[in-house]
């Protein structure tokens, strides 16, 4: 009778390490395929997968992609020449987009 229990026991016992060691597989296999994505991807144009390209324009610099001719701009770039185009849709957008974050941040203070 005791056999029966210990045996039902180490039944759990392995099930529970099955399921422990097939949830942290998933897990490092999900880890190393967005690593391979991030890998493959980088300097790579999202639209078209051409390697990217520096290129400048009006000083700012930017990435270009030479199979879509598409352009790609860093977190401050487009900032950067709203600023150098004054009076534009552009220039105006930037400069509601700081008001309103600045009335949030007056709002929250
Ligand atoms: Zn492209």
């Amino acid at each position: 009778m005791k056999d029966i229990w210990n045996e039902r026991e180490k039944a759990f016992e392995n099930k529970y390490f099955r399921d422990l060691e097939q949830k942290q597989l998933a897990e490092l296999k999900q880890a190393l395929q967005e690593e391979q994505i991030r890998q493959l991807c980088h300097n790579r144009c999202p639209k078209c997968g051409e390697a990217i390209e520096a290129a400048e324009f009006r000083g700012v610099p930017l990435d270009r992609c030479p199979g879509c001719g598409g352009i790609w701009l860093g977190p401050r770039d487009l900032k950067i020449l709203a600023e150098k185009d004054h009076r534009t849709w552009f220039d105006t957008w930037f400069a509601q987009e700081e008001q309103a974050v600045s009335n949030e941040r007056d709002l929250t203070a």
